[in-house]
């Protein structure tokens, strides 16, 4: 009993806790790579994910009752309160979604160069209701794009935080396969820190 007690005296802050997020987590490219092996061994679950954007896409329901949309609110709680208490996994989240990109929506894209695959992947946005899109810069190995009325974050007050992790690694993820070359995308615009759109930079390696 004493034991426990001292222990629960001693246990790390959320400050410390973070601190080890920020010091032990590294995500090299080896293990982005592991990372989608990792995925696609899961083959019944990439079937079925894939299954899932077909099905969305002609309004087949997922759910039998309930169908394919959802209050949005419940997932800009989880992934909101995650980064604003953990900011640290806003570097985890994006390699996370990186695989997202590569695994499922690097298959969907069209167009061998960057203008073209931001072209053709421009009006997905709107159709999946996640974000108006609009491409404001395109070149070969550059590229700026902004997300209005962004699923994520739009209406959140300013936290001071970029937090769409998951649309900049999908993107990086969904470009980087087709182009053949090492992408990374940063959110450098969000609502989330008082901005009125989201906006991201394509960095082509
Ligand atoms: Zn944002």
């Amino acid at each position: 009993m004493e034991n426990i007690e001292s222990k629960l005296l001693n246990a790390p802050g959320l400050e410390e806790v973070r601190k080890v997020l920020r010091e032990k987590i590294l995500i090299t490219p080896q293990v982005s790579e592991e990372m989608s092996q990792t995925v696609r061994r899961q083959e019944a679950l990439v079937d079925s994910l894939l299954r899932a954007y077909t099905m969305y896409d002609n309004g087949v329901p997922m759910r039998p009752t309930l169908g394919n949309e959802m209050q949005i609110m419940y997932m800009r709680e989880r992934q909101t309160l995650s980064f604003l208490l953990f900011p640290e996994l806003l570097k985890l989240e994006y390699e996370v979604a990186r695989v997202i990109g590569d695994v499922f929506i690097a298959p969907m894209m069209r167009g061998k160069t960057l203008p073209e695959i931001l072209n053709s992947n421009q009006p997905i946005a709107a159709a999946h209701r996640y974000a108006h899109e609009e491409i404001v810069v395109a070149r070969e190995d550059f590229g700026i794009y902004r997300h209005y009325e962004c699923a994520d974050c739009y209406g959140l007050p300013n936290i001071g935080m970029k937090i769409c992790a998951y649309e900049a690694g999908t993107a990086a993820g969904c470009f980087a396969k087709p182009l053949g070359r090492p992408v990374e995308v940063i959110e450098t615009k969000c609502c989330a820190n008082g901005d009125p759109y989201c906006e991201f930079e394509i960095h082509v390696g």
